[in-house]
């Protein structure tokens, strides 16, 4: 709590050392060439942005989420959604069984693999699930391909919500042409009852985002995250005038409070949580208004 407001972290990552070994297991899988090209890429990455990919933590899981847990402590959180980047991912699975209720997750499927459906299923039923993360522009696919239906129609029958990373993105497969927002338009229309989340306001797509909410109901806006992409828009945009049109369009009700926290070393992104509270605060919303963005919708549309 912080001066009295549930805080409800709704975009976490964890990084472990098993993490990493899987990066680098899939970059030499893809042979030579690729590896190259990737290091090449990572590195210029790193000194462009100086930002990490990875991080090196051998603590067992339950330490993870010890410390985790006593981060949020220190920066007054209540509770956290971690997000799972790869579907073989069961180390999150256990992470968040030892976060003493605290955390909830969403896990990943790979969309175009037949068995998807099934996997999300078991993943929700026997693990305890709130949520699906797909990534079109790493993944590759397009939302409105019909082969990614049953895996629609099964969020659909666990009445489970949706995350899609549109936009631009930290990671060397990402592909711009399945990034593009307005790529989810028959889906939310095909999908009334699935809530769908689009995290960082749509990572430099936010003009599609407001196109889409005139259209649709099912529609939130994560805000996670620096933001960096007001940065590559050919005109100034400051994050405040982000939630000033944010608030207009999607309505406190739609709006979910994250920061993409993710390495430990680096500790929770709190500069982000109070820049951003700071700006809500002084957007003359109600108190309950507030809460709806820092905990009430997340929690409401997750049961965490
Ligand atoms: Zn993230």
């Amino acid at each position: 709590m912080i001066d009295g407001i549930e805080i409800i972290d709704g975009h976490m990552h964890i990084f472990t050392s098993k993490l990493t070994e899987r990066v680098k297991a899939r970059v030499k899988e893809k042979g030579p060439e690729y590896e190259k090209a990737f290091g090449t890429w990572q590195e210029g990455f790193r000194r462009k942005y100086n930002t990490g990919f990875s991080e090196e933590n051998d603590d067992p899981l339950e330490k993870i989420a010890t410390d985790w847990c006593a981060e949020l402590d220190r920066c007054g959180l209540d509770k956290a959604l971690f997000i799972g980047l790869y579907p073989e991912e069961d180390e999150l699975t256990d992470f968040i069984a030892a976060g003493k209720g605290r955390f909830t997750g969403f896990c990943t499927v790979d969309p175009l693999d037949p068995r998807a459906p099934e996997l999300l299923r078991k993943r929700v039923k026997e693990e305890g699930y709130a949520g699906l993360k797909l990534y079109p522009p790493t993944q590759c696919f397009l939302p409105s391909d019909r082969a990614v239906y049953p895996l629609y129609e099964e969020a659909e029958a666990l009445s489970i919500p949706i995350m899609f990373h549109l936009g631009i993105t930290l990671s060397y497969d990402t592909d711009l042409r399945y990034a593009d927002p307005l790529e989810l338009h028959p889906v939310l229309r095909d999908f009334p009852e699935v809530n769908i989340i689009v995290p960082h306001f749509g990572s430099g797509y936010f003009r599609e985002l407001l196109f889409l909410a005139y259209h649709v109901n099912n529609l939130y806006v994560d805000t996670s995250g620096t933001n960096v992409w007001v940065k590559y828009l050919p005109y100034q945009l400051e994050l405040s005038e982000v939630f000033v049109r944010a608030l207009d369009i999607f309505g406190p009700e739609r709006i979910i409070f994250g920061t993409d926290s993710r390495m430990l070393t680096r500790g929770y992104r709190e500069g982000i949580l109070k820049d951003q509270l700071g700006i809500l605060r002084e957007s003359g919303l109600k108190s309950e208004e507030l809460s709806l963005i820092m905990a009430g919708n997340i929690s409401r549309l997750t049961g965490i």
